[in-house]
């Protein structure tokens, strides 16, 4: 007898299974016969784990246009918009904005999001407002919060200081972003600093790094060397890394394998790069996303982070992981067959293990699962289609009805829904 039993779905690799759920574990996978409390028919539906992004900003999130828009759609514009609103946002509109956003999360199967949290001003108005959304949405969605000092670890007097004390609070990651220090030497500096910080304390490390289209910004090699110092291998995870794309292609050829060699993961985050980066470009217009193909051919771990969704950095964003992963096909012309099916396992699999989370639909994981009006990954990605159903921790969180448009073309079908 199991609680809830999803039945005749068709799981990422293709194989047909029935999950069945006991409390909030799965307990079996296969050709399931027993009695349950819930049936849910996933009959020629792809049946996933859960999205994960491993690279969000919730303390901005659904802000556009608060003070005012950014016209000039740059990075810099967007931090110093950002800089007023902090100020001005209370921590109940910061809950409440985080909350709104979650249920949106939850709607489209995105059940863990780590997010940076905006470390810098004294007050620490963010990191308050985002512990209070962990509290509130744990019971349904895994919020990791990672420790940013926005404007950088030493271009205020308490950057530091401030870190500490958001880890202190109960801020789970470490942060950092090394391009936006005074100089070079203090973006490395920085990076020591802050890789001793997560050592010492046994954390996991995600630095913001070289978000720059600057080729000579070259963090990411002080942060790979660090990694691999400290040992932090599985732990750390290098945000961004767009200066790759301008980078010379021998220095690459030097740099791949050290990143590779520390065991750090890469997430880019293609909907916001292919927006912000190149905007000092005439043409051609560089396209700004790190070398997301050739890290994967070094047996770097890469994830699709999804960074904004109506905030000063970006007009746009729906809190689906599928147009993230299909911006990235595209800017990275992971077009192969193979390449797009590995796109679907960016946003699922690599960024669960990025964030270190039990994930997978395995018996004895976690009981969270989204089915999805799709037959299998590649069409999920062309599609970005219905969440029919989305259950977290063995509840059942989401449903929506399957929703096929109505024709009225003489000889045509009476429906249609554009699946193969
Ligand atoms: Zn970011």
């Amino acid at each position: 007898m199991f609680d809830l039993l999803v039945k005749g779905g068709t799981l990422p690799d293709g194989t047909q299974a029935d999950i069945g759920i006991r409390g909030d574990r799965i307990a079996a996978v296969g050709k399931l016969e027993a009695e349950a409390g819930r049936v849910i028919d996933a009959t020629g539906d792809l049946v996933s784990p859960p999205f994960v992004d491993p690279h969000f900003h919730m303390d901005a999130t659904l802000s556009y246009g608060l003070p005012r828009v950014n016209a000039s759609g740059t990075l810099l514009e967007g931090i110093s918009l950002w800089g007023e609103l902090r100020e001005i946002a209370t921590v109940e509109e910061m809950v409440d904005r985080a909350l709104r956003y979650c249920d949106w999360a939850v709607s489209m199967g995105l059940l863990a999001i780590r997010s940076h949290v905006d470390t810098t001003p004294d007050h620490l108005r963010g990191v308050e407002a985002m512990l209070e959304v962990k509290r509130r949405v744990a019971p349904y969605l895994d919020l990791q919060l990672v420790a940013f000092p926005q404007d950088g670890l030493y271009r205020t007097k308490t950057g530091r200081e401030n870190v500490v004390r958001a880890l202190d609070m109960g801020v789970d990651v470490v942060g950092g972003i090394p391009h936006f220090e005074r100089t070079m030497e203090e973006g490395a500096e920085s990076l020591r600093d802050l890789a001793r910080i997560a050592a010492e304390r046994g954390l996991m490390w995600d630095v913001h790094c070289d978000e720059t289209d600057d080729p000579m910004s070259r963090h990411v090699e002080t942060m790979a060397r660090e990694v691999t110092r400290h040992g932090l291998g599985g732990r750390a995870a290098g945000s961004h890394l767009t200066s790759m794309h301008s980078m010379d292609n021998y220095y690459v050829s030097k740099l791949l394998p050290l990143i590779a060699e520390s065991g750090m993961a890469a997430i880019p985050n293609p909907l916001i790069n292919i927006t912000l980066q190149g905007r000092h470009d005439t043409y051609p217009k560089r396209r700004g996303l790190t070398r997301v193909k050739e890290m994967q051919a070094m047996g770097v771990p890469v994830g699709w982070g999804q960074d904004c969704v109506l905030d000063p950095w970006y007009s746009l964003g729906t809190a689906d992981m599928l147009d993230v992963a299909f911006m990235g096909l595209h800017v990275a012309q992971m077009t192969h067959p193979a390449e797009m099916a590995r796109c679907f396992t960016m946003v699922t699999e690599t960024n669960a293990r990025i964030m270190g989370l039990d994930h997978g639909l395995q018996p004895g994981r976690l009981a969270s699962l989204v089915v999805l009006d799709a037959g299998n990954p590649v069409e999920a990605l062309r599609l970005r289609p219905d969440r029919l159903a989305v259950v977290s921790k063995g509840r059942v969180v989401a449903e929506r009805q399957r929703n096929d448009a109505r024709l009225a073309l003489q000889g045509r079908p009476a429906s249609v829904r554009r699946r193969l």
